[in-house]
């Protein structure tokens, strides 16, 4: 080691050594920050990174070389060979490149002793070519022992110097490293140079003057310059790319603008607009968007603003702006940032259809009607309202399931939007129910013609002779003004006319006038009165004979309803009781009815038997037969000694449900009868489906059957109906001698009417079983 320190001593000029070293310090650092973004960076700048590395690295190492050898004090100023020297220099670069390219790949500590070693006989290589490039001078004789030593020495720091790079971070991965470097070509030059001794050739030159010395700095200055921008250039790249990364990073596009020129853009900014970054670099920045995104590349104009980007083919593009004034580059600039709200947009509008639509037939919903209603209003032009209601439509959906119900809407929708304008307005509103807004109308004439051509398209498309699933409407109609000022009463006087359209025979069109509305709040009143008739006793129950029509005897008494109203009087059961039904009070009303009949009978001398009539709707809910067992058990009424009387009505809606109920009911021991019969649309299909007890012929045949010869001939059939299923049947309403001799002789066994006794208060007193009746 001593003698290698007395070489560099004794042979070298110091300040020169001390320059080369310099330099490959220098070198080596700037070889690692480069290896360093080599491998950092993305891959299509690596190769870039690693051939500038590895020109660093071997210029690093090869000047050492090469300035050392300057330094070398010879009696003859050393000559080169150019082409030997340039080869050495070659040999330096090449080996460090394909060390630092195999070293991005490196596992393991052999592979990196490997490329170690490739580094270092690029050093050993370029060392001895470059000494085979002195040109006038000649090494006399060489000890191989130290400077296979130091090749070894250099071999280990070099590959140290590799695996110290591939395992730290932060500074250290560039300094560490580059102290191996400099340390192994360090110590690889000065031990060949000390064990060799170098003696000037045959052809002796002038030695070197001082300004040679001269320009050697000058060399070097311009090296270290080279090798400093280099290094300080992988940093800058770094730091730029990582902000280039950050601004592709970003979700919005960003466009740096200065005096309306576009200074650079973000990936998202091109993909925006559709073009690379050197299509937009440099352009005009308003010439991308619509107005009034104009004034938005100015800063401080206030808030986001909503463009669109010029010629774009998306029709419903959206882009938001915001700007904000930055300095960029030294330069005052305009940062714009764009936000693609066109999904965004899209699905706001998906939202707000589904929030003011029908998701079945796309029609607009009871909400948006409103406002559309609210608006119609509000502007005073006169416009028509049409309620409709579909007919039979309960009846297909319980038939054909939901998908086929959910069909027929999706055909009624589209019936109605076809009959109606542009600038109309249709809606489902409920299940079944749906609403016209017919605007701008110039009389009610509009709104009639409007109607007739809604039930013509209803009876050309939905024939229900043809299919089964067709459904008809009901139309309820208003004019605004003359039917209502404000949305609430149009709508509640369309239902009113829908109302009695549905009454007169479904399939038809009724326009409101001032009598339905008052018949529709009688309605209401007596709706609200029957709510609390049970509770203030104002019910009660009158009993009306049934006789034997051989002997006049009383077999048993039909409980009938009365109400006493406190202001209107007695109001009959004809009018208060489908006024119930529909309210659903009928259920209250009902039971009060059975129970107290059940209370009253359970009193008379038996075999006297008690009639109660059932509403169709209470037929409906499940658990009547468990309300006549509780009446039964509660009163001790016999159940051979109740009879229910159900009308044909009873079986027209949910049918089976209906025969289920009534069957269970016949289980107790309690009789049903047909009441009504022959008034029906399937009297004979229903006495085929359900066992009845008692068939009641209708008191329309009988009160016409003395002049009436179609009357008399339906009573007969009826009887001999009855007697061929032997059931015992019933003629209602014998008012005088004259009917009852008639359906006596017509087989009837059973009569009831005024002839034998009206509905009373109370049975008579003396009614023992069998009774006969004191005629009227
Ligand atoms: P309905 O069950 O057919 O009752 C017979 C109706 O005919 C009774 O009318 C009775 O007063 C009337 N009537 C009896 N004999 C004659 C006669 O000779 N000539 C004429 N013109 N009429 C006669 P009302 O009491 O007005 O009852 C009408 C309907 O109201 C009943 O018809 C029945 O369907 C219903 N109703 C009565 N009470 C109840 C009840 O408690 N529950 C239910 N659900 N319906 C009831
Ligand atoms: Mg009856
Ligand atoms: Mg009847």
């Amino acid at each position: 080691m001593s003698h290698v320190f007395a070489s560099i001593v004794s042979h070298h000029d110091l300040p020169v050594v001390a320059l080369a070293l310099l330099l490959c310090v220098v070198s080596a650092l700037s070889t690692f920050a480069q290896l360093q973004r080599a491998f950092e960076c993305v891959v299509q700048r690596r190769l870039l990174w690693l051939i500038s590395a590895a020109v660093t690295a071997g210029g690093g190492v090869w000047s050492t070389h090469f300035i050392s050898m300057i330094a070398y004090r010879t009696p003859v100023a050393l000559q080169f060979d150019q082409v030997l020297t340039a080869l050495s220099a070659m040999i330096a670069v090449a080996a460090f490149g394909i060390a630092f390219w195999l070293l991005r790949r490196a596992r393991g500590m052999v592979s990196v002793l490997l490329y170690g070693a490739i580094a270092t006989l690029g050093i050993v290589g370029m060392h001895f070519t470059g000494m085979a490039a002195l040109s006038n001078s000649m090494v006399h004789r060489v000890d191989h022992a130290p400077i296979l030593a130091a090749v070894t020495v250099g071999w280990l720091l070099l590959s140290g110097a590799f695996a110290l790079f591939l395992r730290l971070d932060g500074r250290r991965r560039v300094t560490v490293p580059a102290m191996g470097l400099v340390l192994a070509t360090g110590i690889i030059h000065f031990v060949a140079m000390a064990s060799a001794m170098i003696g000037h050739g045959p052809v002796a030159a002038p030695a070197a003057g001082g300004g040679a010395q001269w320009l050697l700095v000058w060399i070097v200055a311009a090296a270290l310059l080279l090798i400093g921008l280099t290094a300080v250039a992988s940093v800058v790249d770094r730091f730029l790319t990582d902000l280039r990364g950050l601004a592709d990073a970003t979700s919005e596009g960003l466009l740096i603008t200065s005096d309306d020129r576009i200074l650079d853009a973000n990936e998202q900014a091109c993909a925006l607009l559709g073009v690379d970054r050197a299509a937009l670099v440099g352009t005009a920045a308003a010439a991308w968007f619509e107005t009034p995104a104009r004034d938005m590349l100015h800063p401080h104009r206030g808030d986001a603003v909503r463009t669109r980007i010029r010629g774009s083919v998306v029709e419903d593009q959206l882009v938001e702006m915001t700007a904000r004034a930055i300095e960029y580059r030294g330069r005052a600039a305009t940062v714009v940032a764009l936000r693609d709200l066109t999904e965004s947009a899209r699905a706001q509008r998906a939202i707000e259809h589904l929030a003011s639509h029908d998701p079945l037939t796309g029609l607009v919903n009871r909400a948006a009607f409103d406002i559309g209603l609210h608006e119609a209003v509000r502007s005073a032009a006169p416009f028509a309202l049409i309620a409709v209601d579909l007919d039979r439509f309960k009846a297909v959906n319980d038939l054909f399931g939901h998908g086929a119900g959910d069909t027929i809407l999706i055909r009624v929708a589209r019936i109605l939007d076809d009959c109606v304008r542009a600038q109309d307005l249709v809606a489902r509103v409920g299940g079944d129910e749906f609403v016209v807004l017919q605007r701008d109308i110039a009389s009610s004439d509009d709104a009639r013609r409007l109607a007739a051509r809604i039930l013509a398209r209803f009876a050309e498309e939905m024939d229900s002779a043809r299919d089964p699933m067709a459904v008809g409407c009901s139309l309820g109609v208003v004019t605004y003004p003359s039917d209502g000022c404000d949305p609430e009463t149009l709508r509640h006087n369309a239902d009113v006319a829908l109302y009695r359209a549905k009454q007169s025979g479904r399939g038809t069109a009724s326009f409101f006038d001032e009598t339905m509305d008052r018949e529709a709040r009688d309605r209401r009143s007596l709706e609200h009165d029957l709510r609390h008739a049970v509770c203030r006793g104002e019910l009660r129950l009158v009993y009306q004979p049934l006789v034997s029509t051989d002997d006049d005897h009383v077999v048993g008494y039909e409980a009938l309803l009365r109400w006493d109203h406190p202001e209107r009087g007695q109001v009959p059961p004809s009018l208060f009781i489908p006024v119930a039904e529909e309210a659903g009070t009928i259920m209250a009303i009902g039971e009060w009815a059975l129970r107290q009949a059940c209370r009253d009978a359970a009193a008379w001398p038996d075999p006297l038997t008690l009639a109660v009539n059932v509403s169709p709707v209470q037929l409906r809910v499940a658990t009547l037969p468990m309300l006549v067992r509780d009446a039964l058990a509660d009163s001790g009424l016999a159940p051979e000694r109740l009879e229910l009387e159900i009308t044909e009505t009873a079986l027209l809606r949910d049918r089976e449900v209906s025969l289920a109920i009534l069957r269970e009911i016949r289980t107790l021991g309690v009789r049903i009868a047909m009441d009504d019969f022959g008034t029906g649309y399937s009297s004979l299909s229903n006495l085929r489906h359900f066992p009845f007890d008692k068939i009641k012929i209708d008191k329309s045949f009988v009160s016409a059957m003395h002049e009436d010869e179609a009357a008399r001939s339906i009573v007969r059939a009826i009887a001999g109906l009855g007697k061929g299923l032997n059931l015992p049947v019933v003629a209602e309403g014998v008012e005088n001698e004259v009917q009852r001799s008639m359906v006596q002789a017509e087989g009837c066994a059973l009569a009831q009417g005024y002839l034998f006794g009206r509905p009373a208060a109370t049975v008579l007193a003396q009614d023992v079983a069998p009774v006969r009746v004191r005629r009227a």
